[in-house]
């Protein structure tokens, strides 16, 4: 998990640079743009100046001034050779009262800022300063002729350059970026304020202006931020989740090992019961078969009392073994219902009539409450008997205390419904649905050693479900337990599942 972050965030890092590095050019590109567009228009004049001739010096440019040259304001020729470095010719656009101020400016203050007799003082270069809180810009070169060092100044105009060539260079309307220029100090010349949320990129104008800055947006890159953002969160996600996934594998793993070591725990438990529960019925008939072969009972009464000792413990161990064999058979899936066509309640009768003497001995009533009228339905016989003795010895066993079992029979909807109501103990609301489980038996019935081996109940519901019912339990007012199963009344063709009432309410 560790390196799918890494990952991310390095792809984040790679895009987070490309961004950088395309701003950059644009930010380049943008500011060469002014550089250039100045440049060619001095080179442009410098190709029309003839040095040589005083007279009309500049004369040539002014026709085509306004076009070729549209933030040329002037061009004057300074003879460097003269003490006083005069002034020999001034071609203004427009003349007047500020020709004479930046001549003077020129010759008091620029002089000395212009570097002049530079060893490469005939190239064109360029001077950008303020002064008394205006901003200018001038190209320059130096020309020898006839022995003579001349001074070519161009005077651009500031103010034109912002108003004109700025918004035709870096028009807002431009899809791809927002463009502002600044000056020394941060104060905006042109353009909007830039949003911070984006990437913004400064750079200085290389050759003309280099006293001012352009500040670079791309619009593209804010976009390409926030899908960066976007991402980087649907990739955090996915991280997340593959975790949790696999968080969820381990948890899954650890409870279905719990259940496993469970299950096995019932599974030996299941053993124990089971042998516990064959042993003491065979020591009962060998013992009181030994006594009878012995010859050594005398009364017939008692001979008659050991004889239904026998009887009804061996029918116990019959019910049981043929409990566990059932049992096998449905865990194996090889459980075979033989389905016939019959009367419900005289299979039920039957079953209690089995249960009968056992519950007399232990003083139990078992009252019957049988529909009549009950239609015939298609069921396995001997599955019903087991189920509904099943039940019935439960309440023999757990209900001791309240010596009274109803069985009912009656048709509820398409089913035919089997209840055996008893006055015990009651089960607990936690317990109600868990006790259907193979295996599964009560916490109180283990803590009392209560003979029994935990698959009465599953054998119930399996065989409930095998005739299209189900089986659960309800509590009884003011005290015991209904077990209650059903089958289906349809024919077996048309059974389908039907949810289990809640039996934990
Ligand atoms: P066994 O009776 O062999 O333990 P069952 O599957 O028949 O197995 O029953 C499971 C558990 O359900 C019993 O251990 C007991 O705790 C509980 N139980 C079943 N019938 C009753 C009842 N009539 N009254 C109270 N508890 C019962």
């Amino acid at each position: 998990m560790g390196v799918m972050f890494r990952s991310s965030f390095q792809l984040e890092k790679l895009r987070e640079q490309s961004v950088v590095e395309a701003t950059l050019a644009l930010a380049n590109e943008r500011a060469d743009r002014l550089d250039k567009r100045i440049i060619e228009q001095d080179n442009a004049v410098k190709s029309l100046l003839d040095v040589g001739r005083r007279k009309d010096f500049g004369d040539q440019w002014l026709e085509v001034a306004g076009i070729q040259t549209p933030t040329i304001r002037a061009v004057l020729l300074v003879d460097l050779s003269s003490s006083s470095r005069e002034v020999v010719a001034f071609a203004s656009r427009a003349p007047g009262v500020e020709d004479e101020h930046f001549r003077r400016l020129l010759v008091g203050n620029m002089f000395s800022d212009m570097k002049l007799g530079a060893p490469d003082s005939d190239e064109l270069r360029h001077l950008h300063k303020t002064y008394k809180g205006q901003s200018y810009l001038v190209s320059h070169w130096e020309r020898e002729v006839a022995g003579r060092t001349y001074l070519v100044v161009l005077w651009h105009d500031v103010p034109r350059v912002i108003h004109e060539l700025f918004p035709s260079l870096y028009p807002e309307s431009d899809q791809q970026s927002r463009v502002n220029v600044v000056d020394a100090d941060g104060r905006i010349i042109y353009g909007p304020p830039l949003s911070r949320g984006g990437l913004t990129i400064g750079r200085q104008f290389e050759t003309t202006l280099y006293k001012w800055s352009l500040n670079v947006t791309m619009t593209s890159a804010e976009e390409l931020g926030a899908a960066v953002a976007r991402r980087r969160i649907v990739e955090i996600a996915l991280v997340s989740l593959s975790g949790l996934v696999v968080i969820a594998g381990v948890i899954v793993i650890l409870v279905a090992a719990a259940r496993e070591r469970n299950l096995s725990n019932l599974k030996s438990d299941f053993v124990a019961n089971v042998s516990h529960e064959l042993k003491t019925p065979l020591s009962l008939v060998r013992m009181f078969g030994e006594l009878l072969q012995s010859g050594r009972v005398e009364s017939d009464e008692k001979r008659d009392q050991y004889l239904r000792i026998i009887v009804s413990e061996s029918e116990r161990l019959g019910a049981l073994i043929e409990n566990v064999l059932d049992f096998a058979k449905v865990e194996r899936g090889k459980a075979a219902y033989e389905f016939v066509e019959c009367r419900p309640a005289e299979v039920v009768l039957r079953a209690i009539e089995v249960c009968r003497l056992r519950a007399e001995q232990e003083g139990f009533a078992i009252h019957t409450n049988l529909a009549t009228n009950l239609p015939s339905v298609q069921l396995d016989e001997r599955s019903i008997e087991i189920a509904v003795i099943n039940l019935v010895d439960n309440a023999l066993k757990y209900a001791a205390d309240g010596k009274q079992v109803t069985v009912s029979v009656r048709e509820v909807d398409a089913f035919i419904e089997i209840r055996v109501a008893d006055e015990g103990p009651g089960i607990l609301p936690e317990e109600r649905k868990r006790i259907f489980e193979r295996f599964v038996r009560g916490k109180e019935t283990a803590q009392k050693r209560t003979r029994g081996s935990g698959i009465g109940l599953a054998l119930v519901k399996h065989i409930a479900e095998a005739h299209g019912g189900k089986a659960w339990v309800e509590p009884r007012e003011p005290r015991g337990s209904t077990f209650l199963f059903t089958i289906s009344t349809k024919n077996r063709q048309d059974w389908s599942p039907t949810p289990s009432p809640d039996v934990s309410a």
